[in-house]
């Protein structure tokens, strides 16, 4: 209907996450009336951040520095891995400025209905990473979502650490500040049963 080009564009623009159709389709109209130097800025600004984006050697992150800045600030407890599923979660605990030690990124939960097994996600450096470093007493801190994929991928990863004698921690995770119980589903509920503490 609209011809070849803008179809490609709107076909490609509906494979990101959460771009429907009517998305895609409003996005690639948007696109061709742009300025074009500002499209053109655009396109090379995806082209330029996939070249140079990377996983951090260390961490797993996704930088364009390696290892990125948190691995490389030597003020960071490096005793002390926070284990979460997607940079974004990194982010978001590097936002409550309470959290010093360092990180390792899954990038993913084991989901195998959707053929995610471990292989799929960076346990293989995890395991490299803490082997690497006998001697270092680590804490690793599981930071993973307490959803039904989430509590399989912290037991998977309990048991794969258990053998290095490492201390494995879980955050807790309690009902949401006025949140009500009713609305909190089972499995948030269950941990914060299970995480309760003396008052
Ligand atoms: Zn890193």
């Amino acid at each position: 209907m609209y011809g070849e080009t803008i179809a490609k564009l709107i076909e490609e623009l509906a494979r990101l996450p959460g771009i429907g159709g009517k998305s895609a389709q409003r996005l690639a109209f948007h696109i061709v009336k742009m300025p074009k130097i500002q499209a053109e800025t655009l396109a090379n600004s995806i082209i330029n951040a996939v070249n140079n984006v990377k996983f951090c050697s260390i961490c797993c992150n996704i930088t364009d520095v390696d290892p990125c800045v948190v691995c490389s600030n030597p003020k960071r407890d490096s005793q002390t891995i926070m284990l979460v599923e997607d940079p974004r979660d990194m982010a978001a605990y590097e936002r409550t400025n309470e959290f010093f030690g360092l990180y390792h990124v899954l990038h993913g939960v084991l989901s195998p209905m959707n053929g995610i097994g471990p292989n799929e996600l960076k346990f293989a450096e995890l395991l490299k990473r803490l082997q690497n470093n006998p001697n270092v007493e680590y804490e690793i801190i599981l930071a993973i979502s307490p959803s039904v994929e989430g509590e399989a991928t912290a037991m998977y990863t309990s048991k794969l650490l258990r053998p290095l004698g490492v201390k494995v921690t879980r955050i807790a995770h309690g009902i949401p500040v006025g949140g009500s119980l009713e609305h909190t589903d089972e499995v948030t509920l269950a941990r914060a049963l299970k995480g309760r503490v003396e008052i």
